[in-house]
């Protein structure tokens, strides 16, 4: 969604490459605000021009990124519910909140089930069974889902160390399979 609108008093800036977090979208505009300081610039903020909404780079700090961009990329097709959360997980893996992440990962892979035509309320393993039954997720995969089922298991368990690298796995693995599920379903009947 585009912010209508204009932004007063934008300069002319250098331009800058950079993933914004508001709408995913890679771009290099060249408009913007300068924060100065005797010639330095100390802050600048750019405006998207694709969703027109405004990403802050605080420069001292080797050009931090405000809002940071998600990770993963998005993907479409999505039921709004599937959408809601897998985005949650995106944004808990760009502020490095991994073990939130991969909790979250496991709620994902329940409501797949459940979208899926798995009954409500039922035991993580009996959703990964149904998913697996159904086909959805492939013979390989398997080693992944149980990671996750490790990993995200603290309800009993004392709390696992989740690393960066597994969760990004974790993530990556959940990408492959929403796409297999719902992204090239969508594409295949848009055509
Ligand atoms: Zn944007």
């Amino acid at each position: 969604m585009v912010l209508w609108g204009e932004w007063v008093d934008v300069d002319r800036m250098d331009p800058c490459k950079y993933q914004c977090a508001h709408c995913d979208a890679l771009v290099g505009p060249d408009s913007g605000y300068l924060c100065d300081r005797h010639g330095g610039a100390l802050g600048k903020v750019y405006i998207c021009p694709n969703c027109n909404r405004p990403t802050y780079f605080e420069m001292s700090n080797d050009r931090t990124q405000i809002p940071s961009p998600r990770y993963g990329n998005k993907i479409e097709h999505l039921p709004e519910e599937i959408e809601k959360v897998y985005t949650e997980i995106r944004d808990c893996m760009s502020h490095q909140l991994y073990t939130a992440g991969v909790l979250l990962a496991r709620k994902l892979l329940m409501n797949i089930a459940v979208d899926s035509g798995a009954k409500e309320g039922v035991s993580f393993v009996t959703y990964v069974n149904f998913l697996e039954s159904e086909g959805i997720i492939p013979k390989d995969g398997k080693d992944w889902v149980d990671a996750i089922r490790q990993a995200g298991n603290i309800a009993t368990h004392k709390i696992p160390s989740i690393n960066q690298e597994l969760a990004e796995d974790i993530v990556t693995f959940l990408e492959f399979l929403l796409r297999i599920k719902y992204e090239m379903p969508g594409r295949m009947a848009r055509k």
